[in-house]
């Protein structure tokens, strides 16, 4: 039964981000559930999903945690795309841009954490 409703858990987890398209971080996706699932087991959903290169982690200005969902990533995460996180309404999202890094030849570069803040198009289009 435990293993059921984990099932049913992931799910939900996993349709929230497909229903968003920013970041979210491990309180917005507590608070969208509605208290249908505890801190730990968000935790545990979002660790797996993290290993299954499903989501992707992103590190806020203020040392929160954000997760993304990931475009093709298995079993290991490849990265290399700008965050932004708005200043104002504090949106974090994916840049789907490469980025391009200086790296010297025989490094391979598997991550990058790169993370702007500024102000997003919505909040600058209404001040
Ligand atoms: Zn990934
Ligand atoms: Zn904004
Ligand atoms: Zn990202």
């Amino acid at each position: 039964m435990i293993k059921k409703r984990q099932t049913v858990s992931k799910k939900k987890v996993l349709e929230f981000f497909h229903e968003n398209e920013q970041a979210m971080s491990h309180d917005m996706i507590e608070e969208a559930l509605q208290g249908s699932m505890d801190r730990v087991t968000i935790y545990r959903i979002l660790k797996s999903f993290e290993e299954d290169g499903l989501i992707h982690k992103i590190m806020g200005e203020n040392g929160k945690s954000f997760y993304a969902l990931c475009n093709g990533c298995k079993s290991s995460h490849a990265h290399n795309h700008l965050h932004f996180q708005c200043t104002q309404c504090e949106k974090v999202e994916c840049i789907h841009h490469e980025v391009i890094v200086p790296i010297p030849v025989g490094y391979q570069l598997k991550n990058l954490q790169l993370t702007a803040t500024g102000i997003c198009a919505n909040c600058a289009s209404q001040s």
